[in-house]
């Protein structure tokens, strides 16, 4: 093996870069090339592909966003696409890849590892939403992005006796929302993995205000439902002087977290191991800090754990 490909795809997420970085890095350092391929999965049926010097790894490891950019390919689920795309690979003589994304893009992984590319998966997601492992590379960063903005709500609502209904990313997953409302001392966490009722939340709120606790923050999951429909139905309870926010596409951005550099940079440079070891189809993982790889079919068959007890802990620790 002599040449290694990265690219990222789907959603970008901070620490994609720290990411790159080390499989770079630790390419170099074994004695290989390393290439980025540009937009990926588009951009490697492109041959939007160049050569990666150390000096372009330079300052790299504190940027958000993806130096090698991101898109959605829906064509590479095809094989057209894919016998394009090793076209390419062939012509710049990439031996192997690593594919810095969500689960679809493990799809493509997958897909050339049987053509015979051997491919290895890190999980890039703010989500925090892939199975067989404890943590995302991106979602340590957006969460202490998501505390930051509501530290500050919280400083109008206590001013004014508020409510606030704030809803966080996250897709299908309450991952982000449990993490950020614990962070904060939310009045109630909304997700998808645990039952709630509007009814039990508006009761709590009237609690709280009865015995002075003048601010009520309410982390809402975006897979449950809007921030805006939410105080609408809330209302139907009781007047709380409620106000939708939405923290939207800055959870995305910003410089990541020591914590997802650090697991970025462990994450790359394992992956250079497990090529080097001959081996494709698999994702890396963190799992009780270790890190681990599964075969990508297994993570298709499985449904990331959720830490749902974070809930309950909230509701224990906050406003009696
Ligand atoms: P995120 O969780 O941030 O959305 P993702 O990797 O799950 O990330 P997707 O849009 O699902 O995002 O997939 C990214 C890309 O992976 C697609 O645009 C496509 O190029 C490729 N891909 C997705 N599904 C398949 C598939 N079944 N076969 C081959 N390639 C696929």
């Amino acid at each position: 093996m002599k040449r290694i490909g990265i690219l990222t795809s789907g959603g970008d997420a901070p620490g994609m870069n720290a990411a790159v970085r080390a499989v770079a890095g630790k390419a170099m350092a074994e004695g290989l090339e390393a290439y980025g391929i540009n937009y990926g999965f588009a951009g490697l049926v492109a041959g939007d592909i160049h050569k990666i010097e150390a000096a372009d790894l330079d300052g790299v490891i504190q940027r958000g966003g993806t130096l090698l950019y991101s898109a959605r390919y829906p064509e590479f689920a095809h094989e057209e696409g894919q016998l394009k795309g090793i076209e390419q690979l062939k012509r710049f003589g990439i031996d192997a890849l690593v594919v810095i994304g969500g689960d679809g893009s493990y799809h493509g992984a997958l897909r050339l590892t049987e053509h015979g590319y051997n491919t290895i998966g890190l999980p890039g997601t703010i989500d925090n939403d892939i199975p067989y492992t404890d943590f995302t590379i991106g979602f340590d960063t957006a969460v202490n992005t998501n505390v930051q903005a509501l530290d500050r709500i919280y400083d109008t609502a206590h001013s004014h006796d508020r409510t606030f209904v704030v809803e966080v990313m996250g897709r299908g997953a309450g991952d982000v929302a449990l993490w950020s409302g614990v962070s904060i001392g939310a009045t109630a966490i909304v997700v998808p993995e645990v039952d709630w009722s509007m009814e039990e939340i508006a009761n709590k709120i009237k609690h709280n205000r009865a015995n002075g606790h003048r601010s009520n923050l309410i982390v809402l999951a975006e897979g449950v439902m809007g921030a805006q429909e939410f105080v609408e139905k809330l209302s139907e309870y009781g007047d709380f002087d409620a106000r939708g926010n939405t923290i939207a596409h800055m959870q995305r951005g910003g410089n990541p977290t020591a914590k997802d550099r650090v697991m970025a940079s462990k994450m790359g440079a394992y992956a250079v191991e497990l090529l080097l070891a001959g081996k494709g189809g698999l994702a890396v993982g963190i799992q009780n800090n270790q890190l681990v790889n599964h075969n990508m079919l297994d993570l298709f068959d499985s449904k990331h754990e959720v830490e749902v007890s974070l809930d309950k802990l909230n509701d224990e620790i906050s406003f009696k």
